[in-house]
């Protein structure tokens, strides 16, 4: 643990493994995904509602099990949904997704990704980037049914 901010990224994640921002079903959800990433056995089914006659999120749900990457990715997706449009959430998610390919090389935009960016460590380890895009692939999906 040489670099500080690996440090301080890794507590960004642990924290939201343990807070799960968004964690429950959503009581009238516009649309909804299931994913699975069967090398890890994560398990998601998320949810997105819109704010009546309008394209903008009211809120994310989310409920699964996995390893504790695909849950605080899924809550600091949570976290960072609500408000944004369809469009404005699935150039986020394009940027989220260009991040985790990058293979921890580039420097990623904070204002766009926020506490997202805490990923991007996560970005070098090939078999859990898909950990990292379990939730945002659901949440594409819904923006993709909603749209
Ligand atoms: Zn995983």
């Amino acid at each position: 643990m040489s670099d500080p901010l690996a440090g301080l990224y890794q507590q960004v994640i642990l924290d939201h493994s343990k807070q799960r921002t968004g964690f429950g079903a959503l009581p009238h959800p516009g649309a909804q995904r299931f994913e699975r990433n069967p090398t890890c056995g994560d398990e998601i089914t998320l949810q997105v509602t819109l704010e009546p006659g309008t394209d903008r999120i009211a809120a994310l749900g989310w409920t699964g099990s996995g390893c504790s990457i695909s849950q605080a990715s899924a809550s600091v997706l949570a976290g960072l949904a609500p408000g944004q449009t369809i469009a404005e959430l699935q150039a986020t998610i394009d940027v989220f997704r260009a991040m985790m390919r990058s293979r921890g090389v580039g420097e990623p935009d904070e204002d766009v990704l926020g506490d997202a960016i805490a990923f991007q460590g996560v970005s070098k380890f090939v078999m859990r980037v898909k950990c990292a895009m379990l939730a945002w692939v659901a949440a594409e999906g819904c923006l993709a049914d909603l749209a």
